[in-house]
């Protein structure tokens, strides 16, 4: 069958579950913010290009993670904290996402929030605020930073917990893969996990489909963060795909930090072809330059997927999130608008 019709991607429902909190600052908010504090920023972050990165070596991670820590000393007031969540999801609506899993540390907002409860309570009033102005529905993962002891973890996780009930769904792991192991962590994420909360790690970005095996064998994993090296395993690939792991897969993030080398390189077809639910996801577009809908641009310019391809990949979304089954019914019905 011929593609005759080419759809506005924007206008396709989706569900956003790959986005980190200061990440998802607009660059000029960011510019503001650090006028508003007098915070002079690193230059690679006030060029009107996203910065230059690589993270295929610590070194290349380290300066990625110095660039996030000068955008992230920007927000210290409980206002820039919400009006950074009212931007990322008014960006979301935007580009057409119905529903939004936004993640964050809060213990890197503890200090400047008066401490780690605070700031976590700020953050989940800022999700339900933005929630109610916006109209789109908002939840939050909470991540530990496997740069931190295990017990930070832990804390973390009890903390999450006690909040599920005021919009955490999940619990995550972040920072550089190729610093301690997975199982290190398996006490938070078993806490998280019987407190109800769904186990969303990162793995498969900087390190190989082991990193992925771990996640799923250590920490049972219901979602992978990116995943995206499991393609080089098919015998992964496949109990990905029997267990109904969703990878959060964030293309534009892929290249810019220099785990492929090229958009076409991501290996988009390959996860979806083996049966992989995938979540196309934006991960840091403070710092990669592109939003959500841009991430299923590339699937339709570099890997060639049909617009019925691309509602499959919205409908994945859709089933990998946390959302409540009324509001799946309404985008998986929205998706099949976009098609008629
Ligand atoms: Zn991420």
């Amino acid at each position: 069958m011929e593609r005759v019709v080419r759809r506005d991607v924007r206008e396709l429902p989706k569900a956003h579950l790959h986005l980190h909190f200061t990440g998802s600052m607009r660059p000029s908010t960011l510019l503001e913010l650090a006028d508003k504090y007098g915070v002079r920023l690193p230059e690679a972050l006030t060029g009107a290009e996203p910065p230059k990165l690589r993270a295929t070596d610590e070194r290349g991670w380290f300066r990625f993670q110095r660039l996030y820590d000068a955008a992230r000393s920007c927000l210290r007031e409980p206002e820039d904290i919400q009006r950074l969540v009212r931007e990322a999801a008014e960006e979301d609506i935007a580009d057409g996402s119905g529903w939004l899993e936004i993640q964050v540390d809060p213990t890197s907002y503890a200090p400047r929030l008066g401490g780690l409860i605070p700031a976590l309570e700020v953050i989940l009033d800022a999700v339900d605020s933005a929630s109610r102005e916006t109209g789109l529905g908002m939840r939050v993962l909470v991540a530990a930073n496997r740069m931190k002891h295990p017990l930070d973890a832990r804390t973390l996780a009890r903390l999450a917990v006690r909040y599920a009930d005021r919009g955490v769904v999940g619990f995550g792991l972040s920072n550089d893969e190729r610093r301690g192991m997975a199982r290190d962590f398996d006490r938070a994420f078993a806490i998280a996990r019987e407190g109800g909360l769904l186990s969303a790690p990162h793995g498969g970005e900087l390190t190989g489909p082991s990193s992925v095996r771990d996640c799923l064998d250590d920490l049972d994993a219901t979602r992978i963060g990116h995943g995206v090296r499991a393609a080089e395993d098919p015998r992964l690939l496949k109990r990905l795909a029997d267990r109904g792991v969703t990878c959060e897969v964030c293309p534009a993030s892929n290249v810019a930090l220099g785990v492929y080398e090229k958009p076409e390189d991501v290996p988009l077809r390959r996860l979806y072809e083996a049966g992989v639910p995938l979540a196309l996801g934006a991960d840091d577009p403070l710092l990669f330059g592109s939003r959500l809908a841009a991430q299923y641009d590339i699937a339709r310019r570099h890997h060639d997927f049909s617009d019925d391809e691309l509602a499959e990949l919205a409908r994945q979304s859709v089933r990998g999130s946390a959302a409540p089954e009324g509001v799946k019914e309404k985008l998986l019905s929205g998706i099949e608008e976009w098609l008629a």
